[in-house]
């Protein structure tokens, strides 16, 4: 059945996997896509082109709607709000456990319902002003990795002296967090390469077993053969495995898919791309506007990321402060034993990071770069001493 939001023409803001399919799935005249990603302006599907906010607005009437299907709504409706004033509705609020139904995407049935589902509870809870949900989280579980690309975005081609996250420091975090926070869409196992990390298979088994979290993610660069014997108990919908083929970096992709495949366990398996050049951390000397800007337009900023006590906006504020790459501030994160109030303004009320001083940035229109090209050592960078982290 479509989706009737009672509306006759209507513009789809967001042109992802959610996006293309609410075009097919809704009852109302497409009249095209709005996207803030120069890089998807003038882009088609199906003969429908999408805009930027500013051509969009050129084009659209004022009956016309605008039908939300950007998972982080928080960043969309103030552009919207600003720009348009057009009535707008949000894809979550028609949805519950949504069916791939018509799926004409490039996209499998399994990534679409994934998506929709997300879709449903982060607008679900936007719209009810729940500041107790979270869409995702990444848990760093390892500082090592079996490659070192010079330019990736979570700084490991800087740690001369990586280490593991244990198992308790791991559980330790995540309990810290959801005594405040009731429900988590997504957790991601990153690192680095997460199965460097030997407590990886125990990590596994307490996530899955957690009420509070709807998947966990893995994500791999697929240089490491899985335990066969150890996955037998992983078969739920619940463990999506993500996987970045390198190519011939990538030394057991075929091994790792076949286990899954075997297992029946979800895996997305693509290449690298679109990559910025986001990994350099340098004094950019930018005035407070500056950083406002940045972060306004940065598309890293919602990428929580949990490491060590602390729960930060995104990879480089994380792995910088942990490298003592830039000078410290408790403005950069938050401390897991915070309050809940603490909390939410970190993740819902901060205009901008001191870090982002530091940070090339990672706007929606900067260059694609070529990704992975691996460093013959680790790299260079300027140590700040006015540091003080807890490692236990
Ligand atoms: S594979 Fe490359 S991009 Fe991925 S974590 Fe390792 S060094 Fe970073
Ligand atoms: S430091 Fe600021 S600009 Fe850089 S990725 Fe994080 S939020 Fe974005």
């Amino acid at each position: 059945m479509k989706i009737d939001i009672k509306a006759n023409d209507v513009w789809i803001y967001g042109f992802g996997a959610a996006g293309k399919w609410a075009s097919d799935n809704i009852n109302a005249s497409v009249k095209g896509f709005i996207d803030s990603g120069a890089a998807k302006h003038g882009k088609k599907y199906k003969d429908l082109l999408v805009y930027s906010p500013e051509e969009a607005k050129k084009q659209i009437k004022s009956s016309d709607s605008i039908f939300v299907t950007v998972l982080d709504i928080q960043d969309v409706i103030p552009i919207i709000e600003n720009k348009f004033d057009n009535k707008w509705f949000a894809l979550g609020e028609f949805i519950t456990n949504q069916k791939a139904d018509l799926n004409l995407t490039d996209e499998s049935d399994e990534f679409i319902e994934y998506t929709l589902k997300a879709a449903e509870l982060c607008h679900k809870s936007f719209l009810k002003k729940d500041n107790k949900f979270l869409h995702s989280v990444d848990i760093v579980i390892s500082e090592k990795c079996t490659l070192n690309c010079k330019d990736c975005a979570n700084l490991m081609q800087y740690y001369e002296d990586a280490k593991n996250i244990d198992f308790e420091m791991v559980v330790r975090d995540f309990e810290n967090l959801v005594s405040k926070i009731d429900h988590i869409f997504e957790v991601r196992l990153i690192g680095g390469e997460p199965f460097v990390n030997k407590d990886i298979y125990k990590i596994i088994d307490y996530f899955l077993d957690s009420n509070k979290i709807t998947k966990l993610v893995i994500y791999t660069n697929a240089t490491i053969p899985l335990k066969g014997d150890l996955m037998k108990k992983y078969v739920t919908p619940k463990l999506v495995f993500s996987i970045t083929d390198y190519g011939a970096l990538s030394k057991n992709t075929n091994k790792v898919i076949d286990l899954l495949e075997e297992m029946n366990i979800a895996y997305r398996a693509l290449p690298p791309n679109n990559w910025t050049d986001s990994a350099v951390i340098k004094d950019q000397k930018r005035s407070e506007d500056g950083m406002i800007d940045i972060f306004e337009r940065c598309c890293g900023k919602n990428l929580f990321t949990i490491m060590y006590g602390k729960l930060y906006r995104c990879p480089f504020v994380s792995n910088a402060e942990r490298l003592h790459a830039i000078p410290f501030d408790d403005k950069n994160g938050v401390s897991l034993e915070s309050s809940i109030e603490e909390i939410v303004e970190y993740t819902s009320g901060i205009k901008y990071l001191p870090a982002c001083n530091f940070c090339n940035g990672r706007s929606h229109d900067a260059p694609e770069i070529i990704p992975a090209i691996q460093a013959k050592e680790k790299l260079p960078f300027k140590k700040y001493i006015n540091i003080t982290l807890k490692e236990s």
